[in-house]
């Protein structure tokens, strides 16, 4: 059995959760205990407060995690990370009041900074030769300002609408952030196997969400530059149509190029373009 360590609730949950369904793994949680087996899959999930989550992989009591890479580096426990998951996107970042004037990185130095990332901030302040107060406090780092607790603070942002509803302007951006899979260091040969099982399936479904299967027909003479537009996984199939001098191209385009290559396709006399999501991929 693998056991992995998850955010029981928050703002990983829903994609943890997502991303295990994905991988075909599926879970009898119905009431939301503290610990959920796998029906098809030797997998056990435990349901934890995310600040846990790398000092439950670093003991070993779970053997790999999902936490946020900010989570991770604060805690400063030593456990490997496997997989970056591209979900849970946000950065570390000092804000400050309105009408604070700030005028690059020294204008820190000697005030009050309120955070919940002391170590993160304590390693900023040190690489750039600050010296400033650092107030750890647990939650609502966003009024401490509006208070009187401290100058400026260090929190997390993603769109930043908190840091707008309280007067606080972000300044600068300390660290940029995504959910990790993490594993503990000294997982044995059946825990690797089962985690390189995971992370193959991981690989299929991000794979697969950044690839898109297209189907068209091209007049014949133009099946050299549609080949050479989209290699696909391997090469394309190529199907010659019942119309004599057309065939029928599938292939598999990435999500990032799709509209130039959709734009080159009609030059190259492309026809009754289909295009559908990937599910899985396996490479
Ligand atoms: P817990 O109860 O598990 O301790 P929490 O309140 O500490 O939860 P959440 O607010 O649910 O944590 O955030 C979990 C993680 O989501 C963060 O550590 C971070 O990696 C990520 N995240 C993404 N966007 C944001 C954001 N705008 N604010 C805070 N965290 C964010
Ligand atoms: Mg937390």
């Amino acid at each position: 059995m693998l056991k992995i360590a998850v955010q029981k609730s928050g703002r990983l949950y829903e994609d943890s959760m997502r991303l295990l369904k994905e991988c075909g793994i599926e879970l009898n949680n119905g009431n939301k205990q503290l610990k959920a087996v796998a029906l098809n899959f030797p997998l056990e999930v435990y349901f934890l407060r995310d600040d846990d989550i790398p000092q439950y992989v670093f003991d070993g009591v779970a053997d790999i995690g999902i936490v946020g890479e900010n989570v991770v580096l604060e805690k400063g426990k030593e456990v490997r990370s496997v997989y970056r998951l591209g979900f849970g996107r946000c950065r570390l970042s000092i804000a400050v009041p309105k009408s604070f004037e700030y005028a690059g990185p020294l204008s820190l130095n000697g005030i009050r900074i309120a955070t919940s990332y002391p170590h993160i901030l304590q390693r900023y302040l040190d690489e750039q030769s600050l010296s400033a107060e650092i107030h750890e406090i647990s939650g609502s780092v966003e009024i401490a300002p509006g208070i009187g607790l401290a100058d400026a603070i260090c929190d997390l942002v993603s769109s930043g609408s908190t840091l707008f509803t309280n007067g606080l302007r972000e300044v600068a951006v300390i660290l940029q952030s995504e959910a990790l899979l993490v594993a503990n260091n000294q997982l044995n040969d059946e825990q690797r196997q089962l985690l390189d099982k995971l992370l193959m399936r991981i690989n299929a479904v991000k794979s697969a969400r950044k690839n898109k299967y297209i189907l068209m027909n091209a007049p014949n003479h133009q099946l050299a530059n549609i080949t050479a537009l989209l290699p696909g996984m391997k090469s394309p199939t190529i199907v010659p149509l019942a119309e004599e001098g057309w065939s029928s191209v599938q292939s598999v385009v990435n999500v990032d190029d799709f509209w130039e290559v959709m734009e080159k396709l009609k030059s190259f006399e492309a026809q009754g373009i289909l295009v559908m999501p990937i599910e899985q991929m396996i490479v």
